[in-house]
């Protein structure tokens, strides 16, 4: 970063254990499943819904959201533009990670540039990222509002708040749409699910 090259000498271990050996073991493969909208649109909520659908068929899933990243790996970024794409470097390389460990990671974040979510993108084959769409339409999620960030972003407490004084890129060939001022969680959850069995990630 800044412009600053140093040369890393790392050497790969060729380990034993490879990806489509924990695939077997799981019974399912690993992807990521890449929710991106508007804040207040349901990211959070449909991905603990969808985790939680995911652990009942016993398929290993976690989530990423801003509390458990925000507060930990990326405590030491804001909210610039330059952290900003940082913070969804890094989170793509943990799903990364993720992926690599045979889980299927759903994330949470509003992740409004098209570019990084491209960039994210090429980390992964094709079969193993999915950008899911949560759509729903400005002044539904500021009606709902759910931790009064729009309340503070119209009053000029919070600054370049996505949506309000900041951008957000609509995808634009997202894998999925889910419309969740029209569909409900519900709805919304068992439409990634039946996607990621017809996509034959897992089996129903
Ligand atoms: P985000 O993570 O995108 O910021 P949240 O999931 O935190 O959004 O908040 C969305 C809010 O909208 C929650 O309070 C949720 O209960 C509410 N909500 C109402 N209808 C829906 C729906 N159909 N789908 C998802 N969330 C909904």
């Amino acid at each position: 970063m800044g412009g600053c090259k140093v040369t890393i000498h790392i050497t790969w271990h060729d380990l034993t254990i490879q990806k489509e050996d924990r695939n077997r073991l799981n019974g399912h493969r690993g992807a990521v499943v890449w929710l991106t909208g508007l804040s207040g649109s349901g990211k959070s909520t449909i991905a603990n819904a969808l985790d939680y659908q995911l652990y009942q068929r016993n398929i290993r899933s976690y989530v990423l959201d801003g509390d458990n990243i925000r507060h930990g790996l990326n405590k030491d970024l804001g909210f610039s533009e330059k952290d900003r794409v940082e913070n969804i470097r890094r989170i793509g390389e943990v799903a990364k990670l993720f992926v690599d460990s045979g889980q299927i990671v759903v994330t949470a974040f509003i992740s409004p540039f098209q570019r990084d979510r491209d960039i994210v993108r090429t980390l992964f084959s094709e079969e193993e990222f999915y950008e899911v769409y949560v759509k729903c339409p400005l002044e539904t999620c500021e009606a709902r509002d759910p931790k009064g960030l729009y309340e503070k972003a119209r009053s000029g407490e919070i600054k370049q708040f996505t949506g309000i004084d900041s951008p957000y890129e609509a995808p634009e060939e997202p894998e999925l749409v889910v419309a969740t001022d029209k569909l409900t969680v519900e709805e919304s959850t068992r439409k990634i699910i039946r996607y990621l069995s017809e996509r034959e990630i897992i089996r129903l």
